[in-house]
């Protein structure tokens, strides 16, 4: 790309569930050209203000899409909602028509209510402000940019996704991780197994075209990739979803012996953070079949590519290796 021409043309990405598979083969071309070809990188986002607004805690996503508007030459601005105004009570809506009003390029937002993206998006264009939005995880809705990042990360193992058999083992329920990935699996032609304790498995991902398998077992032995998802403790309220942590681990965990069992060329994906010992065993997650670092390298990338698509970059769409 030799112009630099920024267009505001509010490229929200509030999901994977209204991408096209062809939207999501640009990003991810996009994202490996920006990984594999350095030269490529350009200040294209020089002046930018870019806003993350995190009502949730993070480590890696906050830092991978500060690091990824950095390298594309923005500027970050980081608010929590621990120091903001939302501590005065401040209403979602009317943090959008304030920030909206400053004229930001993108705003980054965590929020533990599904939908809380799409508010914001709202809240912006009702003040007029054309920057885009783009969902860092909204409650136990969707988490876009780790869906893409973990699709970079299955292909640069396997070939295609199509006809591949992937497995998500763990909390689903309250995993936005796991719904991003179901859906960018299935539009990608893989087939998604997933497995877990019945209160933390719920039966309405069947019609999205996933198959529940109640043997994690049987998921290990023929998948391609398992993603392993840490029990989210922090959301679950009510009498518990397990008897213990040991049957837990027991019977849903990735243990080395239930590694052992895995195909030869299969690996295993975990977002984190993990519950080490719980979910997954130390010894798997940091051994030879874990790509969890990769996955963490692929998330600059891949949402470097989804803010040159919020900014509309011109040319970001004529570079595409499909
Ligand atoms: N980091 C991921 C998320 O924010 C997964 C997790 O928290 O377990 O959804």
């Amino acid at each position: 790309m030799s112009t630099v021409l920024l267009r505001r043309a509010n490229q929200h990405l509030l999901g994977i569930e209204t991408l096209s598979a062809l939207d999501i083969r640009q990003i991810l071309a996009r994202a490996r050209i920006l990984r594999d070809a350095p030269e490529q990188v350009h200040g294209v986002m020089a002046g930018v203000p870019v806003i993350t607004l995190f009502y949730e805690s993070s480590t890696r996503t906050r830092v991978s899409f500060e690091m990824a508007a950095q390298k594309l030459g923005a500027s970050t601005i980081s608010i929590s909602a621990s120091s903001s105004s939302v501590t005065k009570g401040e209403s979602l809506w009317d943090t959008g028509r304030t920030l909206a009003s400053m004229d930001p390029g993108v705003i980054i937002i965590r929020h533990s209510s599904p939908g809380a993206p799409q508010l914001l998006a709202e809240a912006m264009e009702s003040v007029g402000n054309g920057a885009a939005v783009v969902n860092a995880g909204d409650g136990a809705h969707e988490h876009p940019t780790q869906a893409l990042l973990d699709a970079l990360t299955l292909l640069d193992r396997l070939d295609s996704l199509e006809g591949r058999t992937i497995g998500i083992i763990g909390d689903i329920a309250h995993s936005r991780v796991a719904r991003s990935n179901l859906f960018l699996l299935r539009k990608l032609g893989a087939r998604v197994l997933l497995g877990g304790p019945r209160s933390l498995v719920p039966k309405t991902l069947e019609p999205l075209g996933a198959r529940i398998v109640r043997d994690v077992d049987e998921i290990i032995e023929v998948a391609d990739a398992v993603m392993m998802l840490r029990v989210q403790f922090e959301r679950m309220q009510g009498p518990p979803a397990f008897p213990s942590l040991s049957d837990y681990t027991r019977t849903y965990g990735l243990t080395a012996a239930r590694a052992r069992r895995m195909p030869p060329q299969a690996f295993v994906m975990h977002p984190g953070p993990m519950n080490r010992g719980i979910e997954i065993d130390p010894e798997v997650a940091d051994g030879p079949t874990s790509v969890v670092a990769h996955q963490v390298r692929n998330g600059v990338a891949a949402r470097m590519a989804v803010l040159e698509r919020a900014m509309d970059v011109d040319g970001w769409s004529s570079s595409k290796d499909l």
